[in-house]
This record gives structure tokens, sequence and C-alpha cells, in this order.
């Protein structure tokens, strides 16, 4: 057996039961595999493989917190802080009700490679729990944000480890996160990313992620196709953070979003959704998409997430979840003409769905890549608030992009030399462990 599949064996069997980290493992593995063999007595000597898959540290604590009717909950918390080679751990919190111990490791283990790409000293980590802020009122979740971070707050710091948003914790959250780290440590540091304008956060953070992976899009659909977002018709899941700024972008590039979406449906106009609208129901009255179709009479509404695959389109963004495209999607959105595929979401496509994209000279855009946006502009928070000062927001974008172009074009590099221009996957991965292994490695046993 090969060192790669042993890795892989020994991955599955002393993490049982969680797929997902499985998978992002082998996708990376798979990937990885042409690197490895090729000087594979060194590798293997030094365990890197061993070292790379399994988390420098894995925090598990529970959350006691009480709620409006007096009645105390528990909930299952987490932080993964996975490989401090490149710099503090880095990765959002998602508060969701799925999160458990192997979701937010798969989470972790992609930020390693993703953190990487952007070029900036910032290492991989990965939190949450299985809370749900849906339905709750501020007041409660207030409640247990402050209670997560009294225990959290002893793990993290502005050198070691460095949380942000993701699924469930955007702006509101990070406040109440933000604030009860200041009452327990009486320091205002860069601790927390994703912060408010007004105590230390960055201009176009809340942008980036979407913005980000629209630029990564342009610029791929450029150099692999001669082409743009101009005149084309979009569809992006989900209607989160990442989702609604990248619909933003796409128009501001020359697409039409004709569909979003949350868990429960989709919302479907040819015409183009109104996207202030959206913006308007989900960060601000946190309601459901469904109540979009009342007031815009010339769209409909779909039940089920996953419908919204069917819909004809030209490119196709899911910022909504893991494992939201899996093989009969991607079937289905190829035969339909999809030219560009790309992640805002983390691993939104199976590994079969992705090698189907790539295997039909689909533009595609792999996660760790694509969506790296959010956390280079956390990293450039980390670098205003290390400097006590703010750029405008026209700086902090103009960054974004540069950095967003330099991770295709060294991803593109890695796919050329390997032979195939598409091959973006194993571009982005060999891209990403080069920088990680070499630091490793010159560390000792980091
Ligand atoms: P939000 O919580 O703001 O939005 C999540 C969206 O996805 C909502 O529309 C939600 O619908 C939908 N969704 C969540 N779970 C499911 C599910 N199981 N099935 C279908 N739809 C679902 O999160 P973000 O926009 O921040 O994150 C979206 C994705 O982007 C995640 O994969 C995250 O890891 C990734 N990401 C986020 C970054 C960031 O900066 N925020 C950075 C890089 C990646 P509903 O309201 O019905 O739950």
């Amino acid at each position: 057996m090969s060192y790669v599949d042993e890795v892989y064996q020994m991955v599955v069997e002393k993490n049982p039961a969680q797929p997902e980290f499985h998978q992002a493992v082998k996708e990376v593995l798979e990937s990885l595999r042409v690197v490895i063999e090729a000087n594979e007595e060194k590798y293997k000597k030094d365990a890197l493989l061993e070292r790379i898959v399994t988390p420098e540290r894995q925090l598990l604590f529970r959350v006691p917190w009480v709620d409006d009717k007096g009645q105390v909950q528990v909930n299952n918390a987490y932080r993964v802080q996975f490989n401090s080679a490149i710099g503090p751990y880095k990765g959002g919190l998602r508060l969701h009700p799925s999160v458990n111990l192997g979701i937010i490791k798969f989470l972790g283990f992609e930020q390693i490679f993703k953190n990487s790409l952007t070029g900036l000293p910032i290492g991989g980590g990965k939190g949450g729990s299985d809370f749900d802020p849906k339905g709750k009122s501020d007041r409660e979740v207030m409640a247990f944000c402050q209670s997560f971070m009294t225990e959290l707050q002893r793990h993290i710091g502005a050198d070691t480890d460095v949380p942000a948003g993701d699924i469930g914790v955007g702006g509101r959250e990070i406040g109440y996160l933000y604030g009860q780290y200041k009452r327990i440590r009486n320091e205002s540091c860069g601790v927390l990313t994703g912060k408010g304008l007004t105590y230390g956060g960055s201009l176009a953070r809340k942008e980036a992620t979407g913005y980000g992976l629209c630029y990564f899009t342009n610029k791929a659909l450029e150099v692999l196709k001669g082409d743009s977002f101009k005149n084309k018709k979009v569809i992006v899941s989900g209607s989160g953070n990442v989702a609604i700024y990248a619909a933003y972008k796409a128009t501001e590039l020359g697409g039409l979003v004709i569909a979003m979406s949350d868990s429960n449906g989709v919302i479907y106009d040819e015409n183009g959704i109104d996207l202030d609208y959206v913006r308007e129901l989900k960060e601000v009255r946190r309601g459901r998409i469904k109540e979009y179709v009342a007031e815009h009479k010339s769209s409909k509404y779909l039940e089920g997430a996953k419908s919204i695959w069917q819909i004809k389109c030209d490119i196709a963004l899911p910022c909504a979840t893991q494992n939201e495209i899996d093989i009969n999607d991607a079937k289905q959105l190829v035969k339909n003409g999809v030219i560009a595929v790309c992640e805002g979401a983390n691993m939104p496509s199976s590994l079969e769905a992705s090698k189907y994209f790539i295997e039909n000279k689909v533009v595609y855009g792999p996660a760790k890549a694509a969506n790296a946006g959010g956390v280079a502009t956390s990293g450039l928070e980390m670098c205003q608030n290390s400097m006590r000062l703010g750029w405008t927001f026209e700086e902090v974008d103009n960054k974004l992009k540069g950095i967003m172009e330099n991770i295709f074009a060294n991803v593109y590099q890695v796919a050329h030399e390997c032979g195939n221009d598409f091959d973006t996957l194993k571009g982005a991965n060999i891209a990403g462990f080069k920088k990680v292994s070499q630091a490793m490695l010159e560390q000792g046993l980091i």
C-alpha cells in the first residue's frame, strides 16, 4: 500500500463516524499523491502526512446558558487548532445544529491550505457549537455567546488563535463574543475578526468572501475561457453573508442573478432577483426566503434547497453549505450548459461532482481557493488592528482583488504544470500544501 493510502486508512480508522473529515482528507491526499510519491521515503520518515492530518489541539467543552423561560440549556462546543506552521490558528466559528467534531475537523483541515494560499501568515483552525441561533431572541443569543466565550477565551489570543464568523455567526454574534472576551481579559486586541466598524472591524470584511469569490471567478473565466460575468445567468445557493455579497458583485460585473435559496427552498425569477430586498429580509428581519415571493409577483418559490441545481444557468455559485451538490446535480448543471461552478461555501461539491466539473472543462473554483477572500480580509483586519489604524473600503477591496487574482494565478500555474489547466482542485491543494509542508519541516517537529 502506498504511503498516501496508508495515511488515509489511518484517518478513517482513528476518526470513526466523521465522514466529512474523511472526505476532505481524501480530496487533499488524492491531489497530493503525485508530489508525495516523487519523494515518498523522505515524507514518510518525517511522518509529514500523519502530522498534517492530525490536529495540534482539539478542545471540546460544554456551554450552559439560560433561555427566556429561565430554563438552563446545554450545548456542545468545539475549537480545533489544526495547524500553526505558518501563523496563529485562524478560522471561523459555526453555530448550527448539525455541528459536531467531524464537521469542525473537516473545516479546520481545509482552512490550513486555504490560509496558506492567501499568502498571509495565518495557520488553520475552526470552531463552533450545535447551538441553533434560528428562532432565538437576541438575549438568548447573547447568553449563549457570553457563556461560549467564557471558556473559549482561555485558549485564544491575537497571536495564538483568532476566530471569525461562519454559518450562524455574523456581526451580532461577533459583537457579543468580543464584548465578553474584553470583560474577562481586559484587553482590546485583534482576537476576533469580522468585528463591528465601531470597535476595530475592517471595512469590506462583511463583503469579502462573496466579492472575493467573484474576483476569482471572473479571472478564471478570463484565463480559461476568454469570458467573464457579462450577460451571464447566475444562480447563487444560500442567502446568508457569502451568498448576498457574491450576488451583488456578480451583478456589478455584468451577470444577472436569477435564483437564490435557503435551507427550505428556492426563489427564482428570470428577470433577476431584487438583491436589496433579500439583504434586508435576511440581514435585518432574519426572515425566510419564501417571504420574497409575496412581494415579487414575477418570482416563483420552489420547495427544497436542492431544486436550485435544476435551473438552467451559465454560472453557479454554491454559497450555502457542505455537500449541497452531488454527482446528479453536477450532471444536471453540465447538461444545462453551465460554464463555471465556483464555491463560496466550504466543500459544497462532493468529490465525484468536483471531478465531473473538471472532466467536462467547466471553470471550477474549489472552495479553499475561491472563498479564501473572507479569511484573507480577516488577515487584513488583524494587520490594521496591530497597526492601530484603518484602511478605506477601496484600499481593502483592492488588496482583496489582488489576493484573489494572485491565488488564481498560483493555482493555475500548478494545474498547468500537472498537465490539465482545468484541474484547479489539484492546483489548489498542491499550491497550499507546498508552503505548509516547507514551514513544518523547517520548524522541526511542529
Ligand atoms: P450564513 O449563516 O450567513 O448563511 C448560510 C446560508 O446557507 C443560509 O442561507 C442558510 O439557510 C444556508 N444553509 C445553511 N445550512 C444549510 C443546509 N444544511 N442546507 C441548505 N442550506 C443551508 O453563513 P455564511 O454565508 O457565512 O456561510 C455560508 C458558507 O460559506 C459556509 O459553507 C461557510 O463555511 C462558507 N464560508 C463563509 C465565510 C464567511 O466569511 N462567512 C468564509 C468562507 C467560507 P438557512 O437560513 O435556512 O439555514
